[in-house]
């Protein structure tokens, strides 16, 4: 099947960001979130950001105005029916996403596939709550959407070949490099890097260098563009050892210990840059 047009639901940091790829690679989009205030406020993200792409020439005012005129803004998902793949990126939470798949499963053709742009919730669960699980996948795409290249194509256990080679392709299309993965806890990247920013709580916390001296060693031994601990400044503390929790959890595997440090600081409310103070202060 040919995806020409794609529906996302949600219009937040990742709804907009994902409209506004699809529709920049010159696909069809209808944006679907729950009130006109949210789809307008996504709309308007999907503006400013082409309005920094022109600034850096990398698109034209004439580009801008096509993908935004392929961008529709809808508050129903019955508009959704236009679309050959539609793609959840609504707020991370199982009951919702839950009631929200089994909305759209009933109401779309039986060929659309339906993809879950979850970080934490498993594919294969969400998939069997579907009458389509063979059509479900995982597309995790990563934030600032239009800027990163990376997609982890998720593959629970009933996702057909099909489906995996059609969405795959699709990443492709929209100028991603894509990479299967199977269904698990953090998929790839989140399972190698949330240790990591654990660990180097750990190295914190045992007094073995200071924050600054631990970032400092992992940019320039290991080329990150960001230290560990300033990274988990941004991703906020919370998230962080909410991550470990569900490895811990998920794996029963004590080597997902959430380090005592990241727990306490959490308890302080110390939650990184939206807090205005983390390992660092802001
Ligand atoms: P967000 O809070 O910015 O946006 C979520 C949007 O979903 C909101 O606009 C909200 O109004 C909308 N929404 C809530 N209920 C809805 C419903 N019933 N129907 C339609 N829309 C609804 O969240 P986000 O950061 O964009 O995250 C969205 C998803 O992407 C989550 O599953 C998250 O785990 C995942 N994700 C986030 C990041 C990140 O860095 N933010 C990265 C990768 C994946």
């Amino acid at each position: 099947m040919t995806i020409q047009t794609v529906g996302v639901i949600g219009a937040g940091t990742m709804g907009n960001g994902i409209a506004q790829t699809c529709a920049v690679a010159g696909l069809q989009v209808v944006m679907v979130d729950i009130s006109d205030a949210a789809v307008q406020k996504g709309l308007a993200t999907v503006g400013s950001s082409l309005d920094r792409l022109i600034k850096k020439e990398k698109i034209t005012e004439a580009d801008k105005a096509a993908a935004l005129a392929r961008i529709k803004g809808s508050t129903r998902y019955d508009d959704l029916k236009a679309a050959q793949l539609v793609i959840e990126a609504a707020t991370e939470n199982y009951e919702l996403k839950l009631k929200i798949l089994k909305q759209v499963d009933d109401l779309l053709a039986p060929d659309v596939l339906l993809a879950s742009n979850t970080s934490s919730i498993s594919i294969t669960q969400l998939g069997a709550a579907t009458k389509r699980a063979d059509k479900f996948i995982g597309m995790h795409f990563f934030n600032p959407v239009p800027m990163m290249a990376l997609v982890e194509v998720i593959r629970g256990l009933q996702t057909s070949d099909a489906t995996h080679d059609a969405v795959k392709a699709m990443a492709v299309q929209l100028g991603k490099s894509p990479i299967t993965v199977k269904n698990s806890p953090g998929f790839v990247v989140n399972r190698i890097l949330v240790p990591m920013i654990n660990e180097a709580f750990y190295v914190l916390a045992e007094g073995i260098a200071s924050a600054q001296d631990i970032d400092d060693g992992m940019k320039l031994g290991c080329s990150h563009p960001i230290g560990p601990l300033a990274l988990a400044d941004m991703i906020g503390l919370d998230v962080c050892l909410a991550v470990m929790e569900v490895y811990l959890k998920d794996f029963g595997d004590s080597k997902y210990r959430p380090c005592p440090l990241l727990k306490e600081m959490v308890a302080a409310g110390h939650l990184g840059r939206k807090t205005g103070k983390g390992v660092y202060q802001y």
